[in-house]
Order: structure tokens, then sequence, then C-alpha cells
């Protein structure tokens, strides 16, 4: 039984009492006894376990990051993380009420006592991170970790306000990453008929378009990128898509300027009071949050699990930790975890708003909410800063301005050298499609006042080209992740 509608009743302090009491018993009965690493970690830095009490405590303990996960001379590093319980470690570490309760339940169930604990503790699934720029790290999930993975897609679920008798179509790429799975399993917990198609690598967009009007599902799911993408081509077909309600988008930032854009689009196809929700998760917390229904241009933030996770802000360069409401880093911890468990494990994303707490203004729940205003530090660090040009600039920037022109429908950007030859000067070509009828050489114009404003560095050139083109260049249809900027430059 999920106590979702108990959980988005509490109070603030209720939430904080229920977090302490968790964050205690969490790391005195599971992670502490049975985590290779945090067991090290605690004997190390002379940490008892016991005297975690609160939140507060938690500062005790030292961050982790992506790093710690990875280590090039050990790549079996992620098992440290995974609670590898043993009959000594429970007999030592629990107290004998605890097991006695354990197999009582167990028996009463008509079940094993070594049943139970394998579905509480075996990892038997995993997803993994994508990094642009890491190796993979794996997580693992055991049976009762895939219980709380349904949970969470059947809280998006209500959230979302989908009802039972209502189709959902998840367009995520097939992928051992978490927001297919997340979706897949989401659907099947709360009852709701689900067709994943893999995505466009997988069915095509001819064949996703067949099926989505076969099945006209009130909900489809998928990265913003494809689903802009499919709508498009829908349109270009001259579908209806009056069916649709509920939007819901993942594993990419959402701006405000993609919701309109792609609501107009959903206008001209019969789309009325279409919801677009953004969501956020990662591979670490093994879970994902979402929106409530609001209008398109605003967000009602992230609603949290506090029953779950402990979120803390810190400053990034300091890690010194800040108030709820602050701008910061965001540091999570697992409270209710089996399999790879992670405390205070740095995301690299950055939130400007914070956390809020109090009745959501839009759907009335009382529960934490995330701001959905989250950037990735480390993209900034590693390659969303970028010399162009001998100039440091943020890449995002490009997206902002060419993602923010309504006459643009697709763009992608290369950074080059001229004549590819690595002692050469930088080029920035745009490549763009554009919306039809528009004059060129005023959108060209556009283009360059604006990017050079926002970056200070100028196009060389801007090439239009049709969308079948620029479909094949972004790899919409093939790429789990479109080619939005590319950077050609040879490593000279
Ligand atoms: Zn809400």
């Amino acid at each position: 039984m999920d106590s979702w509608k108990a959980i988005t009743s509490l109070t603030y302090s209720q939430i904080k009492e229920l977090q302490n009491r968790r964050l205690h018993s969490f790391i005195n009965t599971h992670v502490y006894p049975f985590s290779p690493y945090y067991r090290n970690l605690f004997d190390d830095k002379k940490i008892d376990p016991k005297s975690i009490r609160t939140r507060e405590d938690l500062k005790r303990i030292p961050f982790i990051n992506k790093s710690d996960l990875l280590d090039k001379d050990n790549p079996q590093k992620f098992k440290d993380f995974i609670l590898q319980p043993d009959k000594e470690k429970i007999k030592s570490h629990w107290p004998k009420t605890r097991l006695l309760g354990f197999a009582l339940k167990s028996c009463a169930q008509g079940r094993h006592l070594e049943d139970d604990l394998a579905r509480e503790y075996r990892p038997i699934f995993m997803t993994f991170t994508t990094g642009t720029t890491n190796a993979p790290v794996p997580f693992m999930y055991s049976r009762r970790d895939l219980d709380n993975l349904n949970l969470f897609g059947a809280r998006m679920v209500g959230l979302f306000g989908i009802k039972s008798d209502e189709r959902i179509m998840n367009l995520f790429p097939f992928a051992p990453h978490l927001a297919f799975w997340q979706t897949f399993f989401g659907a099947i917990e709360a009852g709701v008929f689900s067709l994943s198609t893999g995505g466009g690598k997988v069915m095509g967009t001819e064949g996703n378009l067949t099926a989505l009007m076969r099945i006209k599902p009130s909900t489809i799911l998928g990265v913003p990128s494809y689903i802009y993408h499919l709508v498009r081509f829908a349109q270009t077909k001259g579908h209806d898509l009056s069916f649709l309600k509920n939007i819901v988008l993942g594993a990419a930032r959402v701006t405000p300027a993609y919701k309109q854009k792609l609501s107009a689009m959903l206008r001209a196809q019969g789309g009325k009071d279409i919801c677009i929700f953004g969501t956020y998760g990662f591979t670490e917390a093994r879970c994902a949050w979402a929106e409530c229904p609001t209008e398109n241009h605003l967000s009602s933030g992230y609603h949290l699990y506090p029953d779950k996770e402990i979120f803390e802000i810190i400053d990034p360069d300091t890690g010194e930790i800040r108030d709820d409401g602050a701008d910061g880093e965001l540091v999570y911890t697992n409270l209710d975890a089996r399999a790879s468990v992670v405390l205070r494990y740095r995301t690299g994303d950055f939130v400007k708003g914070g956390i809020s707490h109090g009745p959501c203004p839009y759907c009335g729940r009382v529960t934490l909410r995330l701001s959905s205003d989250i950037t990735r530090l480390s993209d900034q660090k590693d390659i969303h800063l970028s010399k162009v040009k001998g100039t440091l600039v943020n890449l995002s920037h490009f997206t902002e301005v060419l993602s923010g022109i309504s006459q643009i429908n697709e763009w992608q950007l290369e950074i080059r050298k001229h004549n590819n030859d690595p002692f050469e000067v930088d080029e920035i070509i745009v490549y763009v499609t554009a919306q039809e009828g528009v004059d060129q050489l005023a959108l060209s114009k556009q283009i360059i006042d604006k990017l050079t404003g926002a970056t200070e560095v100028a196009p060389n050139q801007i090439e239009f080209i049709p969308l079948a083109e620029m479909v094949k260049r972004l790899e919409l249809e093939t790429a789990n992740k479109e080619k939005r900027i590319l950077d050609t430059r040879p490593k000279g």
C-alpha cells in the first residue's frame, strides 16, 4: 500500500521528524552493517552510526560524487556501494527482535526467511548512467527496490491525473536507462494500459506515428527533442491529435520556450489544454520526480518523496550547507533503498529556487517541491563552457537563443576549425530548418544579432537545410540523445 496520500498531508515539521527517524534506522539497520563502502568510511572517520539521529547530523558524513563511484584501476568499485548482508552480519547487527519479527512475517506469509532476505537485498536489475565524459556506472535494484520504482511511477501517474481507462505511450529510447523503465514499471503498477515502443531508434518515426494514431493515448512520454520531432511529423501528415491530454518529458531540461513552441504546434493539430510536464531523475536515485498540472508557462516544481530521500542544497564551491529555499548544488541521500545505496551524493546539478514546502499552489498536496530550474554543473565544466574564437562561451546560451526563435523549426550548431586544420581559426556554422515562408535573409540577421548579443561570438555562416537532412544531422531517429551542438574541432 502506498502511503503517498498520508505523506502529502504532513506538515513541514512532521516531514522532518519522519526523515530523522528513517535516517537513523536506515543507517543503523542497513547501511553501516551491510555497505562495504560506508562501513569503512564510518570506521575510518570515527563516525558512530548510532549518533546520526537527525538531518543536521548528516553533515558529519563526507560527500561522495561520481568519481567516488568510478575507479580506473578498479572497475568493480561500484560493488562497494551495494549492501551485502550475510548471516553473520545480520546476527551481529540486528537486534534479536528485528530478526525474529522478519522471520515471523515470512512464516506467516508461508515463505522462507532466506527467500525474503533475497527479495530484500539481492540485486536483480540494473540501469546505468550515460555520461558523455565518464564511463557508465551501474546501479543495482533488489526486488524491493523495484517495488519502490513501481511506487514512484504510480505516484507520478497520480500526479498527472491519468485515469485507469486512459492509455499511455512510452517513447523513451529502449535502453538500460532510468527513464524507459521508470515509465514502463510505473504504468504497470498504476494499472494503466501502456505501449512502450522503444522510441525512434527501435520502431522508426513512421512506426511510432502509426501506433500513436491507432492507440490514441491520452499521455505520451519521451525525450523533448523526439516528442517534438514526432508531433511535427504528425503535423506534416495532417493528423488530428485532439486525443492527447498530457505530454511528459524526461532525460533533458525543458525550457518554457520549448513548452510554448510545442503547445502552439499541438493547438494547430486540434490539441486543447494539453499539459506539458517536466520530470527530473538520475540513475543514482533510481527514481524520478514530476511536476503537477499547471498552465504551460508555469512550473509547480518537482513533487519530492520525503519518505524516501533527503535532499540538501550546498554551495558548489565550499560544500557549505545552504537553506532549503536557496540556490545551490543538489545533494541526495537514500532513506529507503537496498542494493546500491548512496549517502550525500553530489549530483552535480545546480538548482535555482531550491526546495519549497507548504501546500502546492496548483494541486494542494503538502509535499516538498524542488524548483525545476536545474542545470548540470558538470556540463558547464566539461562541455558547456568552451573556448570558441578565443572567448569563453557558455554553450547553453546558444541553445537558449536558437530554441527561443519561433521561426526556427530545428537547428544545429557546429563549431569547427577552418579547413579542419587544428591550428586554424574556429568557425561557427548554424544549420537551420526554418518554418515555411520565412524570409531567410531577415532570419539570418536575427540569428546573428541575437547570438552575438548573448555570447559575444558571431556565427560565420547560417545554412538553411531541409528537415529530412536536419533529422539526419541531429540523429533524431538514431541516437538516444540528439546532436544539438557539435564540436568537430580536431584535438590538436
Ligand atoms: Zn502540485
